[in-house]
């Protein structure tokens, strides 16, 4: 996947002291090829390179910092920017506020119809209609019908009629009527762009006067799916895309190229056919998901298998009543090093990964610190508060460590219960115990 190829251009920058206009050339061939191969459009994808190349090449490398993570810096934002800096949000300020989807068959119209209905009614508390605008199969109507009734959403048909235009305008009126104030309009595809729909979908455009057209379309069909969004745009002029089929291992150069080519914003992205598998689209986290540099939800996912509720609470407690000791201290460590490596963790918490990617952090920071720790009786482990100069020296020899770094613990693990009541997550335990900021 992208991911792999990425990691793979930027082995070629691994080991070289700073960014030179060499290194970075062959590192952007590298990355254009993995775009492409992710399916980013050409024009994209060497606008996107040169780019970066220019920020890299402008900046002071220092010498904590290496080239490739300099890199990844760099490309994070531009790709976030590439994909529109930031969420765009519906525009559902008008009463009744009509949503017309589009889109080839087969990319999700109906699909996304339902899962529209069902996150503006639980999550943004609007009180939506769909309408069957795809009149020409009546499987088509059912499969809207299903969907209505799974998401407890009305739905307004026609069985009769065979025109779309009017079925559309009827479904506008009875959410007046009715006081909807959301209509969301499904409507035909074709197999291909061709002029009759074009034409069926304008003309249900020019009926209804919707205020959002989402185009939507499926991530899957990769180079095609940027074909398409412009044939789409050029007719319809819509105000935001939807990518469908963003599940499993599909390639994410739809995301990055749309925006570029139509400069229009990606507004939600369907990740299963189950009517929850909607998100909104967020530029910013869909960048650091392409790049491995920090997704907050597979983080708190991790973090949830590793940690028992039951513990966490009894912790909670300790640290309340300042009883954390070095027997808690130990656990942590290993709840820790049980949830995978530790930068990559650290990494996926916002902010923490730009402050620790000069630090070495790893599995065998632990074994000091542990050793240290086993070392200690058990009383000193439940009284760290007793543990004086003479037993600091014991500890030490017995650890195998020195003085200094029994004390240095000691220190870290006395400022680390003083801020643990505001900070009792392992990731930011983590953070103290190395002395990061
Ligand atoms: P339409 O012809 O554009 O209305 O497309 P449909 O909504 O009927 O969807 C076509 C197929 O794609 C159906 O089998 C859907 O279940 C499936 N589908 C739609 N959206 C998604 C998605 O986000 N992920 C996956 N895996 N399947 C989807
Ligand atoms: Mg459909």
């Amino acid at each position: 996947n992208l991911q792999d190829k990425l990691d793979r251009a930027f082995k070629v920058l691994k080991g070289q002291g700073n960014i030179t206009e060499i290194n970075v050339a062959e590192t952007m061939k590298e990355i254009r090829k993995a775009l492409l191969d992710a399916d980013v459009n050409y024009k994209t994808a060497k606008a996107f390179t040169d780019e970066v190349k220019q920020k890299a090449l402008g900046q002071n490398v220092l010498t904590s910092i290496s080239p490739g993570q300099l890199l990844t810096k760099i490309m994070n934002d531009e790709l976030t920017a590439l994909m529109g800096g930031s969420a765009t949000d519906l525009d559902l300020s008008k009463n009744p506020t009509v949503i017309l989807i589009a889109g080839l068959n087969g990319a999700g119209k109906t699909t996304f119809s339902g899962k529209l209905a069902k996150y503006l009614k639980e999550k943004r508390g609007r009180k939506p209609l769909l309408v069957a605008g795809d009149v020409y199969r009546p499987a088509a109507i059912d499969q809207l019908e299903v969907l209505a009734q799974q998401v407890d959403v009305p739905v307004y048909t026609n069985r009769e009629s065979k025109d779309p235009i009017g079925i559309a305008q009827a479904g506008v009126t009875e959410a007046k009527q009715k006081g909807y104030n959301v209509v969301i309009v499904d409507t035909a595809g074709r197999l291909a762009i061709d002029e009759a729909l074009m034409n069926e979908i304008s003309a249900v455009k020019d009926a209804t006067q919707p205020h959002e057209i989402l185009f939507v379309v499926d991530a899957m069909t990769g180079q095609d799916a940027v074909n398409t969004a412009k044939a789409f745009n050029d007719r319809l002029d819509f105000t935001g895309a939807v990518l469908t089929k963003l599940d499993g291992d599909t390639r994410g150069g739809a995301a990055l190229s749309i925006k570029s080519v139509v400069n229009k914003p990606i507004k939600f992205i369907g990740t299963g056919e189950k009517m929850d598998a909607l998100d909104v689209f967020h530029p910013d986290r869909m960048a650091s998901r392409i790049l491995g540099m920090g997704d907050v939800v597979s983080l708190v996912e991790r973090a949830q298998q590793q940690f028992d509720e039951k513990e966490a609470a009894e912790l909670q407690r300790k640290i309340r009543k300042n009883k954390f000791d070095f027997n808690d201290f130990k656990n942590q460590i290993q709840q820790i090093k049980k949830m995978g490596n530790m930068k990559d963790l650290m990494g996926m918490i916002p902010g923490v990964g730009k402050a620790i990617k000069d630090v070495d952090i790893d599995d065998d920071a632990f074994k000091p610190i542990e050793a240290i720790i086993n070392s200690m009786t058990p009383y000193e482990r439940e009284n760290p508060d007793a543990i004086d100069q003479k037993r600091r020296a014991r500890i030490a020899k017995g650890s195998g460590t020195d003085l200094v770094e029994v004390n240095k613990l000691m220190k870290q693990f006395g400022d680390m219960r003083k801020v643990m009541k505001q900070m009792s997550n392992p990731a930011a335990m983590a953070r103290m115990m190395r002395g990061a900021p």
